[in-house]
């Protein structure tokens, strides 16, 4: 089987990493527009049962990540001057860059080729002389867009503007807090990825970003454009919020605001081109899910491949596992984003109250209420991997 996966973020390097192991007589050929080292954003937040599916998968990825990821166990709330800690979570998180290098490093074992640097030809070129297309081209993905309404595209931007920078101060937990500046409130989400090293998403309204004379261009997305755009109002957020970063520096990458993009597809696939991550749907950022979510996709498409000799039921088998899921995460992270965008409503409760409202918002309480892979699924996963692994050792000593 010759298969063809446009871009090499999370899903699709993850999705080429699986199916070689299952199938390593395919052969993949990714494309990536981008150089190797070069991406937007800092660190991800993986739940416990992210990892988990990566595990049965993979153990040997599994192992690398796990010893890169930062580890914490708390939700701290910071509001008008007091904290408040909540225990009883379990969160990991890994530099966006240190991801994608460790699925870049596992791809090359497995004798998977991905051209850097290179825009893949259109995904209706490549459906004629592949199996199989996978467009895991993210959130503006061309594919998607060149089809919308074959894939029945709804969503667009909407709310609030959000900037994606980092930090060299620490957090220990995952940090919310409410800078009530003179223009209004602005709030910032904020957690460690490794030492030295924590993510913070800074969130303004319209209002508020016009009273501050922020910058109103909008990026889309947090990818792509001019590297400066936003930065100029990098030190007055830090200002903002000096007490939260006890006098320590934000830093950017490619930061600049953006509106969050909502992406549903009514189908994920048209004839043998498949879309995978955000490029089939999106969920916002305050519950942090996409890149789980795109690997999700990834390793659920290499079951079915291997699963499925044809590709159409395939793409059916993969599209029925994964939209339940998917959907259930995008209904609690439309919640959790429309929580945020009314936050002045919340603002004057004492800390107590402000703090039950904002860890309860989604109606889920713990990242182990998020949905992931059954017990018996990854019992599956485990046996289907350990398989392949045998019989490509039993051929390796023939
Ligand atoms: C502010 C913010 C915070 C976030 N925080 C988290 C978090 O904490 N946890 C989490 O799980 N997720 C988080 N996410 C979401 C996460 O970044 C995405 O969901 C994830 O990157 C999706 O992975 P992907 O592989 O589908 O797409 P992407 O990572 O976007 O990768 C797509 C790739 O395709 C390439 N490409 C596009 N078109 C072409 C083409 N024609 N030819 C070749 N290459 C192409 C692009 O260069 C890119 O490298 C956050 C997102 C934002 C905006």
């Amino acid at each position: 089987m010759r298969i063809a996966i446009i871009g090499a973020g999370p899903g699709g390097l993850y999705t080429a990493a699986l199916v070689k192991r299952l199938r390593p007589g395919c052969r993949i050929d990714v494309w990536e527009a981008g150089a190797p080292d070069q991406t937007f954003g800092f660190g991800v937040v993986f739940s416990e049962g992210a990892l988990g599916g990566i595990e049965a998968a993979d153990p040997q990825l599994f192992a690398r990540l796990e010893a890169a990821c930062a580890q914490w166990s708390r939700i701290d709330v910071h509001h008008r001057g007091q904290v408040m800690r909540n225990g009883g979570y379990r969160f990991s998180a890994i530099g966006r860059r240190v991801l994608l290098s460790m699925l870049r490093t596992r791809c090359t074992e497995l004798g998977v080729t991905v051209r850097y640097g290179t825009r893949a030809p259109e995904a209706a070129l490549l459906a004629g002389t592949y199996d199989l297309v996978v467009a895991a081209d993210g959130v503006n993905s061309s594919t998607r867009e060149a089809h919308r309404e074959e894939f029945g595209t709804e969503g667009g931007t909407r709310g609030s503007r959000y900037l994606w920078l980092g930090t060299d101060r620490t957090f220990t937990a995952l940090t919310f807090a409410v800078a009530e500046t003179e223009f209004g409130p602005m709030h910032a989400h904020a957690y460690p990825y490794a030492p030295g090293l924590s993510t913070f998403i800074a969130e303004v309204d319209d209002h508020v970003r016009e009273a501050a004379g922020f910058s109103d261009r909008d990026a889309g997305t947090p990818g792509g454009g001019r590297d400066d755009e936003g930065t100029a109002d990098v030190d007055r957020i830090a200002g903002f919020f000096a007490g939260v970063l006890e006098g320590h520096r934000l830093r950017t990458n490619r930061s600049r605001w953006a509106r969050f993009s909502v992406v549903r597809n009514r189908r994920w696939s048209l004839g043998n081109i498949a879309l995978l991550g955000d490029s089939a749907h999106t969920t916002h950022f305050s519950i942090g899910s996409g890149t789980r979510l795109a690997m999700e996709d990834g390793l659920s498409l290499a079951l079915a491949v291997d699963a499925h000799g044809a590709v159409p039921d395939a793409l059916t088998a993969y599209e029925a596992e994964r939209r339940p899921d998917v959907e259930s995460m995008q209904r609690t992270a439309r919640i959790s984003q429309e929580w945020f965008e009314e936050l002045d409503r919340y603002t004057d409760l004492g800390l107590e109250a402000f703090n039950a409202h904002l860890v309860t918002r989604s109606g889920r309480l713990t990242q182990e209420d998020m949905p992931s892979w059954s017990p018996d699924r990854v019992e599956l996963i485990r046996d289907r991997f350990a398989r392949a692994d045998s019989l490509l050792r039993g051929a390796a000593a023939r």
